[in-house]
């Protein structure tokens, strides 16, 4: 009986240190080099770096810097199948300080930022100095993109040097556009943007004026909406479209508009 307690002992002597001497996972466990993922590391991760969906997620935009240097000059119907034409490519305004021109291309950059910031897509008609596409060109471009909506900017121009203020036009119903959906939605985002950015620059409001002679309205199948962010004539306002503080303003009212249209049709 002793003799079985004294080999028991043993046995369980021998078990216990082979057990701590052969167990090279005990080893790999304490490794410092890979530590395993903690649900504490994965809750700061999830606190520091939340997944922010912006307000403009999944929206398509197609930014329209109006006019720019065009090579050749021709006329083109101003609405499918339309007789009476227009001018393909046409220069815009221009002020003391820039042409419109170089300023709808700031406008333009400015905007795009701050749609991406909003997680929107974003594409140009033009992205530099040249005007590659004609009025119809640049509505087709959009056409094909089936964007969510066209943003084209402009600036104004008057023999009146007093006139000032900010407009925004949409299409009218004619025998070219006669889309309900393009209509309101052009309308109800009008609206909205208009005046969004008169809240943020300050500037006298023009209101919301409809258009049916403008080709590029003529020719669009996606809801597009044509800001004229003041007047180039105009000294004050002059100034101020050159002061990229107000361009700024004038961009985050476009940005704070549409969010707040695509609000009311989600
Ligand atoms: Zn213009």
């Amino acid at each position: 009986m002793l003799k079985k307690i004294i080999l028991l002992f043993l046995f369980s002597l021998l078990l216990t240190s082979c057990q701590k001497q052969t167990f090279p996972d005990d080893n790999a466990v304490k490794l410092p080099d890979t530590p395993p993922v903690t649900d504490t590391e994965t809750a700061e991760v999830t606190e520091t770096e939340p997944t922010v969906i912006g307000e403009l997620e999944g929206r398509v935009f197609c930014i329209d810097p109006g006019h720019g240097d065009f090579a050749e000059a021709y006329t083109e119907p101003i609405g499918p199948g339309a007789t009476e034409t227009k001018a393909a490519f046409v220069s815009g305004t221009s002020g003391s300080y820039q042409t419109e021109a170089e300023f709808n291309l700031k406008m333009a950059y400015l905007l795009k930022g701050m749609l991406e910031e909003k997680g929107a897509a974003v594409h140009m008609t033009r992205t530099d100095k040249n005007a590659a596409l004609s009025n119809i060109g640049r509505a087709e471009f959009a056409n094909g993109l089936g964007c969510d909506m066209v943003v084209r900017i402009h600036a104004d121009g008057s023999e009146n040097t007093s006139a000032k203020g900010i407009s925004v036009l949409i299409p009218a119903q004619n025998q070219y556009l006669n889309d309900p959906y393009v209509l309101s939605a052009s309308k109800n985002a009008g609206q909205y943007v208009l005046d969004s950015m008169i809240s943020a620059a300050g500037a006298e409001n023009r209101g919301l004026i409809l258009r049916d002679d403008l080709t590029g309205f003529n020719w669009t199948k996606v809801p597009c909406i044509l800001v004229e962010c003041g007047f180039m004539s105009n000294p004050d306002e002059d100034l101020l479209l050159a002061d990229e503080n107000y361009r700024i303003l004038l961009a985050e009212g476009i940005t704070k508009g549409l969010i707040e249209y695509y609000m009311t049709v989600q």
